[in-house]
């Protein structure tokens, strides 16, 4: 078994007990491999290990690296993008992902909606909110994500899947449950309302606090170093 198999099988035991200790099963939780900066053969060597979906952070490297994935893996995956897009990137993105998942602004879910309009395709998307307020981060603020969402919703060519955070940069887990408790209600809000019904899923975990947002409700968790290693700085 090579180190990456060896990794997903103990990261598919790791989110099979934050289930267990949740009382929810296995199965709800997707584990998306986020690939950013790693070659082509890893991404496959993570494919061969049961990996269904991967998420890429930048155009450029996407366009460089999944046609070379899709030559060498036949079988079939998603491919997501969950880094910060801006809209001159946004053909680019939709030749090689089906979902975005970084959308934080209605002028971003505009672009994606034309694009998928002229492409003839729907477009998956979650709308990425900044649920710990850091100004580093990307998202559009709790109190204005359903607005977002909603809006989203509404543009042709588009499929609203949910929501997506990435958890609050502290040591405190509290602090970062917190953040993940907050999405669960917002979601739930969202779920709640009939336009946006079929929204229910919740991107949120990384390899560091994959177990708390798994507590709170994450339906997918998106995971590179517990995978890889170490990325190369
Ligand atoms: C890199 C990245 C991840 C994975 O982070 P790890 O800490 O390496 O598990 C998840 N989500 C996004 C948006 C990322 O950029």
């Amino acid at each position: 078994m090579t180190d990456i198999a060896a990794r997903w099988a103990e990261l598919e035991e790791r989110v099979a007990r934050a289930c267990a200790v949740a009382g929810r099963s296995a199965g709800e939780v997707a584990i998306l491999a986020a690939v950013k900066t790693r070659p082509p053969e890893q991404v496959v060597e993570v494919l061969a290990a049961g990996a269904r979906v991967l998420g890429h952070n930048r155009a450029q490297e996407l366009a460089a690296v999944e046609p070379r994935v899709r030559e060498l893996w036949p079988g079939g995956y998603e491919t997501h993008f969950i880094g910060a897009l801006q809209t001159n990137k946004v053909n680019q993105v939709l030749r090689h992902a089906t979902c975005v998942q970084s959308v934080d602004r209605i002028e971003l879910a505009g672009k994606l909606s034309a694009a998928a309009c002229r492409l003839e395709r729907t477009v998956e998307v979650f709308v990425e909110v900044n649920a710990s307020g850091e100004p580093t981060k990307a998202g559009v603020a709790p109190e204005e994500a359903l607005d977002l969402a909603g809006a989203v919703a509404a543009l042709e060519g588009l499929r609203l899947r949910g929501l997506m955070t990435i958890g609050a940069n502290s040591p405190d887990p509290g602090v970062v449950r917190a953040g993940f408790e907050e999405m669960s209600r917002l979601s739930a809000e969202l779920v709640g309302r009939s336009a946006t019904a079929g929204a229910r899923e919740l991107s949120m975990g990384m390899s560091g606090d994959l177990d708390l947002a798994v507590a709170a409700g994450a339906t997918m968790v998106r995971v590179g170093t517990a995978l890889f290693g170490p990325r190369p700085s």
